[in-house]
């Protein structure tokens, strides 16, 4: 019996940190990256308002350049005094 609550508990352990941790797929990615550029550059919380985004350009080298690219254009666009 306490074998099976052990093994129980590990089951709602994974459970309760699968969405703790969402990630995004490469097409989502895509759709909130302009949002999240945005929000990043603004100073606002922007990982709070696109969950999964962080974690996604960490495990994925094509839309963290992506996101890099629009992070240095958006910034260019910015600083450029219009
Ligand atoms: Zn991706």
């Amino acid at each position: 019996m306490s074998d099976m609550s052990k093994r129980d508990r590990s089951e709602i352990l994974k459970r309760l940190l699968g969405p703790a941790e969402p990630e995004l797929s490469c097409d989502e990615c895509f759709e909130q990256l302009d949002r999240y550029v945005e929000l990043e550059l603004s100073g606002a919380d922007a990982d709070a308002a696109v969950p999964g985004m962080r974690a996604h350009l960490a495990g994925c080298a094509a839309c963290d350049h992506d996101h890099r690219s629009l992070r240095a254009l958006v910034e260019t666009e910015a600083s450029s005094g219009q």
